[in-house]
């Protein structure tokens, strides 16, 4: 039984239930399960809340990263810019689109795509390029705009971590146009079950999208384009909804929480806090520290009844799925050396101060230990 554990599911829908059944009942007595009210509700508050001109919901993130690269012309053979320190989702949605990741190394402060080793890494053969918002903190996007500008190129954003987190004190997402947002059941806004979103400031683009994740279909059974079948069912739209009216307020917990944390292991040996950046405002979808004897610091939070976890303990160019790229140990060394250093700390808007402060203070004494 833990302590603290990297999540709590039950608490979170408890938290919100009579809403939760409020809207799934509409559903159930709409008679209608996809592409719908709520679903079209859902895309306009989303967008709204982005600071986007428009939202088109799709089934997952992977497939809103998919439909956005191959709505921007990414196709067979592109290359696609992107960090090799992410979800490996990421790069298997440049895979998806039929383009070729490319990545280059990462910032060591922040861990996102550093944008001068983005602007080494693009050929002619470049189509886009694909920061990744890693752990909610937003990646440096000015300079990477002006990288994109100066070659002429579309940026995706990876918001997948990132919902609500600013850059500059706006909204990430779609700073750059379009970007991608899931909404698997871990992240910020969680659907009960698997649910993305593409955010899109150009009506063009989000015609092209709309029509995309439903098989390419312009009217029914007519399919004027390849497309995929990546719809928002009406439930998981519902759901979503509820989710974003309490997305503010979780992310504000979650900011008092990285405080606690940031108070109690300031100065502990060996210990490397997460920085938030001048033009950053995280939404602290995860905390991640840094530690020299990593694997012994989680071998004693478990012993503890203290859950934790690496995001992400194998950089994409070492992963299998990857191998066809060529990769090799000592690609991107800053990405590899931070892989055997990281450790993601519990933190949701469900957790007390009381377990937070448990955590901290087992960090401490196990840091101290391993000093
Ligand atoms: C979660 C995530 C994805 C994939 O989203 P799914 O909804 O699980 O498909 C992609 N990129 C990043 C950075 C993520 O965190």
């Amino acid at each position: 039984m833990s302590v603290v554990p990297f999540v709590d599911f039950k608490a979170r829908v408890s938290a919100v239930r009579g809403e939760l059944e409020a809207a799934v009942g509409r559903v159930l007595d709409s008679g209608w399960f996809i592409l719908g009210r709520e679903g079209e509700a859902f895309e306009r508050e989303l967008a709204s809340a982005c600071g986007a001109q428009d939202a088109v919901g799709v089934a997952s993130g992977t497939e809103a990263i998919q439909l956005a690269l191959s709505a921007v012309g990414v196709g067979a053979g592109d290359e696609v810019v992107t960090s090799p320190l992410t979800a490996a989702f990421t790069g298997l949605a440049i895979l998806a689109a039929g383009g070729r990741p490319v990545f280059a190394d990462v910032d060591p402060a922040t861990l996102n795509v550093a944008p001068e080793a983005v602007a080494r890494a693009v050929t002619p053969r470049t189509k886009a390029l694909l920061p990744v918002h890693l752990y909610g903190h937003p990646a440096d996007l000015d300079p990477l705009l002006q990288i994109a500008r100066d070659h002429g190129l579309p940026l995706v954003e990876d918001a997948c971590q990132a919902h609500g987190a600013r850059y500059k004190g706006r909204v990430v997402g779609a700073l750059s146009g379009i970007g991608a947002l899931s909404f698997y059941p871990t992240k910020n806004l969680g659907a009960l079950g698997d649910a993305g979103a593409v955010l899109v400031n150009d009506p063009a683009l989000a015609v092209r999208l709309r029509r995309t994740r439903n098989g390419g279909q312009t009217d029914r059974y007519h399919h004027a384009e390849p497309g995929i079948n990546s719809r928002l069912d009406e439930m998981q739209a519902a759901v979503l909804r509820v989710g974003l009216r309490h997305l503010e307020r979780g992310n504000a917990r979650r900011r008092e929480l990285a405080a606690i944390y940031r108070r109690e292991l300031a100065n502990v040996g060996g210990l490397v806090l997460p920085v938030e950046q001048p033009y950053a405002r995280s939404n602290h979808h995860l905390f991640v520290v840094r530690h020299p004897r990593r694997d012994a610091l989680m071998a004693g939070l478990e012993e503890r009844g203290i859950a934790s976890l690496i995001h992400y303990p194998v950089p994409l160019h070492l992963q299998g799925a990857f191998a066809a790229l060529g990769g090799r140990r000592g690609d991107f060394p800053v990405a590899e050396k931070a892989a055997g250093e990281i450790v993601s700390l519990p933190l949701y808007p469900e957790m007390t101060d009381a377990q937070a402060l448990v955590v901290a203070a087992a960090v401490r004494e196990l840091a101290a230990r391993e000093a």
